[in-house]
């Protein structure tokens, strides 16, 4: 597969931004090369300089602990800025599409409008698994193919083998975005990235590391990728602040999960106690941090659980997602206080 190929010409023909941080790599010098305020910051010291546009330290960080080398890894402003790259170095607009399997993250067909850049649609199954023949059906003129597992709103991983398909039969990028693999970590498809050069992995700090205030996003994928991506991201797009703390962060992993080993407790505890409340239809089985749940009136609940200052997403005008509300696994009281209005509500019909 050629990337180079892929890749947007103007993109593959520009010539990147040099910014004074990118010439001399040394963290010792009198630094009068980025006009910046030499006496120190109105805060803390050290804020005054630019951070590392490369963001090195904290790739070396984040090699170790998901055992992927720096080259192959990008860091972006959340995965939201990864999707936005991906979208802007590989499709031209009103040109080239993205493939979509609805129901899933909005914001895939949402960049990719901004972009200009059509969005084509191949629904997941009923039981919400990849129809793979759709999707290469549909691939005619597709340069991204975006999967993700387990799948935002409906909590499932999807086959291993389906995404295999795709990505031996679609001679595009194929993205797979693992936000919530944290959960699931055993369902990592990031052991096998070697062997697939059109495949990229996207994960974040937002969910299990509880980062989700500091933007911080990852993408996996070979070298050639991650340079085109670092050829057209902003110059300094994870500022030193994130860098820093995901560095502390990144030193607290058995604290994560720990996290996630009682996200996932609570998280079966919760399903329990919903399936046997009679508003409840179906409580979808989830490999994440929060369950797809069908009522018999989903908006009715909703707008009720809101009235008690009780927020979930709403997910019921979502295809294949009739009268289904997300919920976030939530703290055990939080969860206790959502039964307890449900129950309520119930007792109230
Ligand atoms: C929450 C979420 C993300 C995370 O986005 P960030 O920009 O990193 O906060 C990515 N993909 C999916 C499917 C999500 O649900």
């Amino acid at each position: 597969m050629d990337i180079d190929k892929l890749a947007r010409r103007n993109v593959r023909e520009l010539e990147p931004y040099s910014c004074a941080r990118d010439e001399y790599q040394g963290d010792t010098g009198i630094f009068l090369d980025a006009n910046e305020n030499s006496l120190g910051s109105v805060l803390t010291p050290g804020l005054n300089r630019y951070p590392d546009p490369l963001q090195k330290k904290l790739k070396a960080k984040i090699s170790d602990v998901k055992n992927i080398a720096p080259e192959n890894i990008f860091l972006g402003n959340g995965s939201d800025e990864v999707i936005d790259l991906l979208i802007r170095a590989f499709c031209e607009p009103r040109e080239d599409r993205i493939l979509i399997m609805p129901p899933t993250y909005g914001m895939y067909a949402v960049t990719a409008g901004v972009n200009a850049v059509p969005v084509v649609r191949a629904p997941l199954t009923f039981n919400y698994q990849i129809d793979t023949d759709a999707v290469l059906k549909k691939s005619a003129g597709v340069k991204l193919i975006f999967i993700c597992s387990p799948n935002n709103p409906t909590g499932n991983c999807l086959n291993d083998t389906d995404i295999e398909r795709i990505l031996i039969n679609f001679d595009g990028l194929v993205v797979l975005d693992e936000a919530y693999i944290d959960f699931a970590p055993e369902r990592s498809w990031a052991k096998r990235l070697a062997r697939y050069p059109n495949l990229v992995i996207m994960q974040t700090f937002s969910k299990a590391w509880g980062l989700a205030n500091i933007r911080l996003g990852m993408g996996f994928a070979d070298r050639r990728i991650i340079e085109l991506l670092n050829r057209i991201k902003y110059p300094y797009n994870v500022n030193g602040v994130t860098q820093q703390l995901a560095l502390k962060g990144l030193s607290r992993e058995s604290l994560k999960d720990k996290m996630v080993a009682q996200i996932l407790a609570e998280r079966r505890k919760l399903a329990a106690r919903l399936e046997q409340l009679s508003i409840v239809e179906k409580v979808y089985p989830s490999e994440a941090n929060f369950l797809l749940v069908k009522f018999e009136n989903a908006r009715t609940i909703f707008n009720y659980l809101i009235d008690k200052q009780i927020i979930v997403r709403d997910r019921s005008r979502v295809v294949l997602c009739d009268n289904c509300l997300r919920i976030t696994v939530g703290a055990s009281n939080e969860n206790d206080e959502l039964l307890q209005q449900l129950m309520t509500y119930q007792g109230a019909q």
